[in-house]
């Protein structure tokens, strides 16, 4: 351990070190996730169907298995000069704090305006959207990070942006939603009456504050319904994964940079597609089985998709407008507890993830809220970022496996994903600074009712 303080606090990669490509994990998983299915005959979403929703290339690389590496367009990665390489920070304070031998480190990707690494897919999908010469996107966005890194990246590239935004997050983070308006986006609570399913789930459901699956219907019906707009998801989907990747393979420079061996990767998990993207390139290693390592995917106890889903197909969205994907999923119409405030609500979980974890080759730990929150606080005090929610579940499941070490004595090299800031997230913290958050977890009753809406399908 003498040699640790070697090791610079931040590890600032050359942009000339950047990656040239995306890295597909796709290509060395041994078995393919499973294909996404036509909810209409149950067969597999073919390109031209997918394209209706889509853009085109983007329905390449969801479709694509075989490719190792697809390269990064030029323009792409001109973006991304602005605000990458991200650091791998050495948490040497973290460690001092919690007095463990354990060396921690994060990839910090909050350091553009939108908050999150989401910016990383965001303009990757509005680059190919504009190559295909259309008018505009759609999407949704629930606490708004997603949006607004849309909305950036739409305004670079001069594409008309649509976000559907969950209603309880449009009513409860009007900064969010106005920056998203400051890049010229057009924002509408969900549901809304502006679309045919949004009108319906009103008329189901009135007074309905709204949620992920909901505003994915919306936004998947305002981009069908028009010419010149497609669709675009920020998670879950194989794309995004793909474009994540560059988490990943940064992190895995920076570690050989320094010759630091990774024995625990962590990352938070919604959709899967910031802990997809970390994890692929020594995903990659283990499962050709050049190097091992532990994996370790944290979500919420509140919204616990892989510790307590099925891995069925199920529906994307409460409006079971789009096709079906093979998941860990909670069932397409559940909602998190309204007192949840820590993020990552979706119900279900990326294919290539859920894949994974059900080979073995992921582990998944659960937190309740506050231990997250907990976590958060005491990491910015003593690291000075203040983290967002989600990405501080990976904090918490760091830090656990930290106070392990010191158990044992062990100097394991930790590394977790930090997504993003949560200057945003001021409601939730102010709660857990008052004292009046409180944990929610859903009974198995609650759940095998959501389970009963899964579609019969094997
Ligand atoms: C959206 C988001 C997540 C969760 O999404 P994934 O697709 O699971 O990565 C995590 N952290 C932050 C900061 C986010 O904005």
């Amino acid at each position: 351990m003498s040699s640790s303080k070697e090791i610079p606090y931040k590890i600032y990669l050359e942009e000339e070190e950047m990656p040239r490509q995306y890295y597909n994990v796709r290509a060395d998983m041994k078995t393919k996730p499973a294909p996404l299915l036509n909810p209409g005959n149950l067969k597999p979403m073919t390109a031209e169907e997918l394209e209706a929703v889509f853009c085109k290339e983007l329905v390449k690389q969801e479709l694509n298995n075989e490719d190792r590496y697809i390269d990064i367009p030029e323009e792409i990665r001109s973006f991304y000069r602005m605000y990458r390489p991200s650091p791998l920070v050495r948490a040497y304070c973290l460690e001092e704090k919690l007095d463990t031998p354990a060396h921690i480190y994060y990839k910090f990707e909050g350091s553009n305006t939108s908050g999150s690494h989401k910016l990383n897919s965001a303009i990757a999908q509005a680059y190919y959207a504009k190559k295909q010469g259309l008018k505009g996107v759609t999407t949704e966005t629930g606490a708004g990070q997603w949006g607004t890194a849309l909305s950036m990246a739409c305004a670079y590239l001069d594409l008309a942006c649509d976000v559907y935004m969950v209603k309880v997050s449009y009513e409860q983070k009007p900064f969010r939603r106005d920056v998203m308006r400051i890049y010229g986006a057009t924002v509408t609570p969900s549901p809304s009456t502006t679309t045919a399913v949004g009108r319906k789930i009103l008329e189901e459901h009135p007074g309905t504050t709204g949620s992920l699956g909901c505003a994915i219907s919306e936004a998947v019906e305002a981009a069908v319904s028009r010419e010149g707009y497609r669709y675009v998801l920020g998670s879950v989907l194989n794309q995004v994964l793909l474009h994540q990747s560059i988490i990943g393979q940064e992190t895995k420079t920076a570690l050989e940079k320094y010759d630091i061996k990774p024995d625990v990767i962590i990352g938070c998990c919604g959709g899967g597609s910031n802990f997809g993207g970390l994890i692929s390139p020594f995903m990659g290693e283990k499962i050709r089985g050049e190097k091992d390592l532990r994996i370790i995917g944290a979500e919420p106890a509140s919204c616990p998709s892989l510790t307590r889903g099925k891995y069925a197909y199920d529906f994307c969205d409460t409006g079971k407008v789009c096709p079906l994907a093979k998941m860990y999923t909670l069932g397409s119409g559940f909602i998190p507890s309204p007192n949840h405030a820590g993020g990552l609500r979706y119900h279900g979980m990326s294919s290539i993830v859920s894949h994974l974890y059900d080979d073995g080759y992921i582990e998944a730990r659960t937190y309740e809220q506050t231990e997250v929150f907990e976590a958060a606080v005491a990491f910015a005090k003593v690291e000075g970022i203040l983290p967002a929610p989600e990405s501080s579940h990976a904090i918490r499941a760091a830090v656990d496996e930290a106070m392990r070490c010191k158990e044992t004595g062990e100097d394991k090299n930790i590394i977790m994903g930090l997504t993003g800031t949560g200057y945003f997230d001021m409601m939730a913290y102010g709660k857990y600074i008052e004292g009046s958050m409180g944990d929610y977890i859903p009974t198995d009753a609650e759940l095998e009712e959501s389970f009963a809406s899964l579609p019969k399908i094997d």
